[in-house]
């Protein structure tokens, strides 16, 4: 049984790097020159990031309305950019239509995401449109550009550093995973405001992701339970500890989740440059492959992901 994960690792040693690629498989979006001699002035460098959309598993009709389904694809993207600290600027997007549900249901899709990608500027540049027996699935690619000095990758995280998510975790699926608002113009607030050492957007879940914050490096985390915030759409009447495991594993947040040096994010939280809440919810260090959540003692346990992961079952 093959699990998307090591799917996406065999893939990574196949893919055929040429002068262009400055970061390919393996982070939020891959980072590009604008051409193979382009030379390496910021101001020329690409930001690409895709994801895929399917009804049945990543949203349902109802209750989402195909506007809503359109403009997820669109936002999950948007967020892939905001964790390289980047600006999007353009789109293409793929409709694989349901043949039964006809023209004004692809109309209503493309709507909802032309509404979003107003907000933030994105123009829409081109993409492809099908027909089948199938669900409706839609596939957006983002191109963007970074900012400041460059993009912040996945890797740049060091011991000592404290961990910050923007935003509240957890109960996404209730249907804010649908209207979430992607964190562009926070990431962008944070690049001008503070050293980002390393980003990503929250998406598997924080048990997940935060593993890909120290992957690469001889690194550890420890995440205080306590700290973590818990949103609303948790249903209150749960007891914490339950609350705090919607919290921890439920994804779909499109939060960031970032790593700072402690005297940066001091600075962060006393003069916070947005609405959003940032949290500092822990800290990096240098156990590596150590990815604890202390509890209201300090007691540490191992924090296991526990996100939702595409498997395959056929052989
Ligand atoms: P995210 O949750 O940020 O969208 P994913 O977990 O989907 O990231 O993907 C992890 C990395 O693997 C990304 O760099 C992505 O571009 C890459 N990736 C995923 N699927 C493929 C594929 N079929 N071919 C090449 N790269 C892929
Ligand atoms: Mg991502």
């Amino acid at each position: 049984m093959a699990e998307e994960f090591e799917l996406i690792a065999e893939w990574a040693n196949l893919a055929c790097p040429n002068d262009s690629v400055l970061l390919g498989i393996g982070d939020d979006a891959a980072l590009l020159r604008g051409c193979r001699t382009c030379g390496d002035q910021p101001g020329s460098r690409l930001l690409a990031a895709t994801d895929l959309i399917a009804e049945g598993t990543h949203f349902e009709i109802p209750p989402a309305t195909p506007e809503q389904a359109g403009r997820k694809a669109l936002a999950v993207n948007l967020s892939d950019i905001a964790a390289m600290a980047g600006r999007p600027t353009s789109a293409l997007v793929s409709l694989l239509l349901p043949r039964t549900r006809g023209a004004e249901f692809a109309r209503r899709a493309m709507q909802g995401l032309e509404e979003l990608a107003g907000e933030f500027e994105v123009a829409l540049v081109g993409g492809d449109t099908n027909i089948w027996d199938g669900p409706f699935v839609i596939n957006v690619t983002v191109i963007g550009h970074p900012t400041g000095d460059g993009a912040i990758l996945r890797s740049g995280a060091r011991a000592g550093d404290h961990l910050f998510v923007t935003g509240q975790l957890g109960g996404s699926r209730s249907g804010r995973h649908l209207t979430f608002l992607p964190r562009v113009n926070e990431a962008l607030l944070l690049r001008q405001k503070v050293d980002l050492h390393a980003m990503i957007d929250l998406s598997d879940g924080l048990s997940r992701d935060v593993r890909h914050l120290v992957a690469s490096a001889s690194l550890g985390v420890r995440i205080e339970a306590g700290a973590v915030p818990i949103h609303p759409d948790v249903p209150e009447e749960l007891a914490r500890p339950e609350r705090l495991e919607h919290a921890l594993h439920d994804g779909e947040d499109f939060e960031l989740l970032f790593a700072l040096d402690p005297d940066d994010g001091e600075r962060l939280l006393s003069e916070p440059p947005f609405a959003a809440a940032i949290t500092r919810i822990g800290e990096v260090t240098g156990e590596s492959g150590s990815i604890l959540l202390l509890d209201e003692h300090g007691e540490p346990s191992e924090l296991l992901p526990r996100a939702y992961e595409h498997r395959f079952t056929a052989p």
